[in-house]
Parts: C-alpha cells; sequence; structure tokens
C-alpha cells in the first residue's frame, strides 16, 4: 500500500503547537489516575519521552464502569432518536477530519510510523468508518416471525449496555473506530482502553466526542497496561461485552477473565501469519513484487494481516525474488515525520528485540537472508530495523509459523497449488490469504479451500468499510467492519404477544 495525495504542511511547527492530554477520560472529563502512577510514551523514532500518561488501575476502570453504566441507564444517549445519534456521530467524523493533521502527528510520534501514510490512510479510514456506521444506524430494521396465527413475535436489536474496547497500537484509532462507531451509533457506552504505546490521540478523540455533542460518560478512555488497566476491564463484572483486537495470547485472557467473571460477550481479532501465494501463471509478476513487497513491508510489518509468508512456485522463484528485491531496494526507510519516508520505525525497544530474535532464530533454523536482517539508522536513538527477506524456508521453522510483527518475510517455494493450499492452511491462524494466478479454476480452488475470513484473488489487501473483517481459527471470533459488526454490541430481544 502506498501513499498518495499528500498535502504537505509545516510538521516542525505543528509539533511545537501540539498540546498533549496525558489524564484518563471519565464522565467528559479529564482526571488524574487517583494512584498519580504515570507512565512514559516514548518517541520511537529517537528514544526520547514524549508524554507522561496517567496509568489507570483497578480503581480507575471502576470508575470508568460507573460513568458508563450511568450514561446507559439515563438514556441520554440510547434513548435519543437514532437521527439525533447520526448527527452527533456525524460531526464526530468532522472534527476527526478537521483536526486530521494533529491527530496523524499524534499517531506517527507516538508509534513511528511514516506520517504520510497516517494523514492519507488511517485518518480518513477513521472518518469514513465513523460516517459509514453514523449513516447505518437510522436504517436498521427489526424483523417478524412466522408465527401462528393467534400471536405476533417480533425480534429488535437492543444495545448490550456497557462495551469494553481494548485495542493495539498499529493503527491505533483507525482500529478504535471499528469498535467504536458500531458500538456508540446502536447507543452503547463504550471504555476505549488503548495501547501502553499509543494512548495520545485516543484521548484528543474523547475530547472532540465530547465537542461533537456526545454525552458525558457514553465515552470514557483510560490508557494503561494491559494486565492492569486491560485486565480490569476484561474482569469487571459491570461490562456487558469486551471487543478486543491484539495478540491472539491476549486475545485468549479475554475468554479467561470473561469466564472467570461475569460471561461477558468477547469478540476478538488477533494475530495473524498471511498466506501469499505467487503461481506461475500470472502474467504481471513485476506488479506482483509491488504488492508482495508493500503487503509485508507497510506500516513497518506491523499489520495483522501482513503477508508475511510469501509461497512462490518453485518455476518463477528466482525470476519472482530479483523483482521483489528490486522493489524492496527502493523503500525509503527514515524519520516517521519526514514526508519522503515510506517505512517509520518499529514501535518500541522491546518489538525490535522481539524481530531481532526472529531473525535469529531464522538463520538458527537453515534459511538464507536474501536481504536485510539488521537494525539501522542507531544513531537516531531510535528503533528502526530494515525490510528483510529469508529465502530457503520451510513452513515448520519458527519464522514461517510465529507472527514476527515486523519487517521480515519468509519465502517458501511449492510446485503444485494443493501443495501451496496445504502450506497455506498449516497454520493455527486464518486471518487472510492471498493468491495470484490467471487461472479461473486455480483461483476459485483457493478461495474455496483457504481456511481464512478474507482471501484476496489477484490482489492483496483489498478493504472497504462495507465487507466484514476477522479471522478464522486463532485469528479472532466475530467480524469488524460492515453491518455484521452490529451483532457484537447488541443483543436481539424476542418479544411475543398473544392475539386473542
Ligand atoms: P497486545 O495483545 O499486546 O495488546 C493489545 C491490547 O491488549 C493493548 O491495549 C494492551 O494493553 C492490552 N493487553 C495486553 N496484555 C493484556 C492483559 N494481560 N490483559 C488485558 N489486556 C492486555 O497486542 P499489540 O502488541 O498491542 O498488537 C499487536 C497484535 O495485534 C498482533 O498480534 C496483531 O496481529 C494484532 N492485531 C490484529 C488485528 C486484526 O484485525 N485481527 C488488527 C491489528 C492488530
Amino acid at each position: 500500500m502506498q501513499s498518495t495525495n499528500l498535502e504537505p504542511f509545516n510538521v516542525r511547527q505543528r509539533i511545537q503547537d501540539l498540546r498533549f492530554r496525558t489524564a484518563l477520560f471519565i464522565n467528559g472529563e479529564f482526571v488524574e489516575a487517583l494512584s498519580e502512577k504515570t507512565f512514559n510514551s516514548i518517541n520511537p523514532s529517537n528514544g526520547e519521552v514524549l508524554a507522561q500518561i496517567s496509568a489507570a488501575d483497578e480503581v480507575d476502570v471502576d470508575r470508568a464502569v460507573i460513568s458508563a453504566r450511568q450514561a446507559f441507564e439515563s438514556g441520554h444517549w440510547r434513548t435519543q432518536s437514532p437521527q439525533n445519534r447520526k448527527s452527533v456521530l456525524m460531526s464526530l467524523a468532522l472534527l476527526i477530519e478537521t483536526h486530521s493533521e494533529e491527530l496523524a502527528l499524534l499517531e506517527s510520534l507516538e508509534v513511528g510510523k511514516p506520517l504520510r501514510d497516517a494523514l492519507n490512510i488511517d485518518l480518513p479510514a477513521t472518518v469514513n468508518t465513523f460516517r459509514w456506521y453514523a449513516e447505518a444506524l437510522d436504517k436498521l430494521y427489526g424483523e417478524v416471525a412466522s408465527t401462528p396465527y393467534n400471536s405476533l413475535a417480533y425480534i429488535t436489536r437492543e444495545p448490550i449496555g456497557v462495551v469494553g474496547v481494548v485495542v493495539p497500537w498499529n493503527f491505533p484509532l483507525y482500529m478504535a473506530s471499528w469498535k467504536l462507531a458500531p458500538a456508540l451509533a446502536l447507543g452503547n457506552s463504550v471504555i476505549l482502553k488503548p495501547s501502553e504505546r499509543s494512548s495520545l490521540s485516543a484521548l484528543r478523540l474523547a475530547e472532540l466526542a465530547i465537542e461533537a455533542g456526545l454525552p458525558p460518560g457514553v465515552l470514557n478512555v483510560v490508557p494503561g497496561y494491559g494486565n492492569v488497566a486491560g485486565q480490569a476491564l476484561g474482569r469487571h463484572s459491570d461490562v456487558d461485552a469486551i471487543a478486543f483486537t491484539g495478540s491472539t495470547e491476549t486475545g485468549k485472557r479475554f475468554l479467561i477473565y470473561s469466564g472467570e467473571s461475569n460471561m461477558k460477550s468477547v469478540s476478538l481479532e488477533t494475530g495473524g501469519k498471511t498466506p501469499h501465494i505467487v503461481y506461475a501463471d500470472t502474467p504481471d509478476l513485476k506488479r506482483v513484487a509491488v504488492a508482495a513487497a508493500w503487503g509485508i513491508f507497510f506500516n513497518q510489518g506491523e499489520v495483522c494481516n501482513a503477508g508475511s509468508r510469501l509461497l512462490v512456485q518453485r518455476d518463477i522463484k528466482d525470476k519472482f525474488l530479483e523483482h521483489l528485491t528490486e522493489v524492496t531496494e527502493k523503500i525509503r526507510l527514515g524519520d516517521p515525520i519526514s514526508w519522503d519516508t515510506q517505512m517509520g520505525a518499529i514501535v518500541d525497544a522491546r518489538q525490535l528485540e522481539r524481530i531481532k530474535s526472529a531473525v535469529t532464530n531464522g538463520l538458527e533454523e537453515g534459511a538464507s537472508l536474501l536481504m536485510g536482517g539488521q537494525q539501522v539508522l542507531q544513531d537516531s536513538g531510535g528503533y528502526f530495523f530494515e525490510p528483510t527477506i529469508f529465502t530457503d524456508a520451510n513452513n515448520s521453522m519458527s519464522i514461517a509459523r510465529k507472527e514476527i510483527f515486523g519487517p521480515v518475510l519468509t519465502v517458501i517455494a511449492f510446485d503444485t497449488l494443493k501443495e501451496a493450499i496445504d502450506i497455506a492452511n498449516d497454520s493455527i491462524y486464518g486471518l487472510a490469504a492471498a493468491i495470484w494466478t490467471s487461472d479461473l479454476s486455480n483461483a476459485l480452488t483457493s478461495a474455496r479451500d483457504l481456511r481464512a475470513g478474507q482471501v484476496w484473488v489477484n490482489n492483496f489487501d483489498g478493504s472497504d468499510i462495507t465487507v466484514p473483517w476477522g479471522g478464522y481459527k486463532q485469528s479472532g471470533i466475530g467480524r469488524d467492519k460492515s453491518l455484521h459488526a452490529f451483532n457484537k454490541y447488541s443483543e436481539l430481544k424476542a418479544t411475543w404477544i398473544e392475539i386473542n
């Protein structure tokens, strides 16, 4: 994925003008954590402290839940007419759009993603998500069932209540919007727990929501550590639903939290190890090489559906890798806030270490490095890692099995389509899969047999808010995006009436 339509602004000046919101946002106002504890937000491009953020603990999460519950019970939001709720969410979308430069800058500074991507991809997609669910909410209808003549049974959708939204740092606002927009559209109250690596844009969003007219308490934001604030939300007995995006490991914890507390509903968008299959009959290999390179190196490889396993038919492997290397060598790695940068910094030192150790493991297991493999730009004080391609790999190596969540591609050769599909499906994950081929039967067979929530044929990363998103197997439970997402934030009520 490459950025377009860049509208440059004076970045240095904007950074000086930035004001960071660093407190918790509960019941419509910023408040400090009762413990007064904070944690550092680090700029991954230079390793410096950007801000000190209030760290919510169990007590603070409880305050947020009380506020959300009161807002829900008061009906100030959920009983407003759909047209009113739509109008507030439309205003919020407009405010996000108006503040796109500020929000994009906050995200680029905090997570190291290229500013041009934050501005041209993340922010427009976030605005579109809020608009789409705002537009959808007054077009929802109930059902009347085919019951006997002397009865009427109708089915209505009701907001589920208090929703905990727990999200990662790789697309901070965009991932949050997939959950906030449908949850709020239906009239729920929400507590958002952003990643401890990306709190700033979430806190600014909460403020904008009040400006848009959302009643206090309907959207609360509790930054803090996962094992403290995230766990407190997951275990809280007055939270009705958790909508989570993050690692598979953490997702499993939320299932335990639910089972050990109030059996709240849990939906999960978790990890992936996307197989990207290139069949020899594909006509334009240069074009496919661009898709394969950006399929893994976009956003520094910190993408749930990154095409991290490249399965190439043996006959074309050498030719294809030549094209792939050519594209990858041209990727401009550098300071995330520089307009030229296409690949920025890894989110933090811990993630960088995880990537380095994955590369070491790949070499120890016998894979060969075609390019990359090193930390770079150390003088910056930041965490940069070059685009890395492993060849001579097989699907039993850890670099083919574990989600690395960094710019590391594992290339595996195959001979037949059946072999490619078997390799692709031999994974605990099933988020996405892609195949390039000019043969209709190959395309349709793959689309049917690949076990993944989305299959891309002759494209990579096709995406639209109208299309559901989610994973098979350990890539998740439930779907974000599209009208299907409403299921996660509503209860279906059946009302029976006897007619005498
Ligand atoms: P993570 O699981 O470490 O953290 C995600 C969220 O959970 C954060 O807010 C974190 O604070 C919280 N958390 C962490 N430990 C917790 C605990 N013990 N209890 C409760 N909450 C806890 O994931 P991450 O590193 O922030 O994000 C990367 C992961 O997210 C990758 O696995 C990626 O594939 C996944 N992801 C999936 C999708 C998708 O749509 N399927 C999208 C984006 C990212």
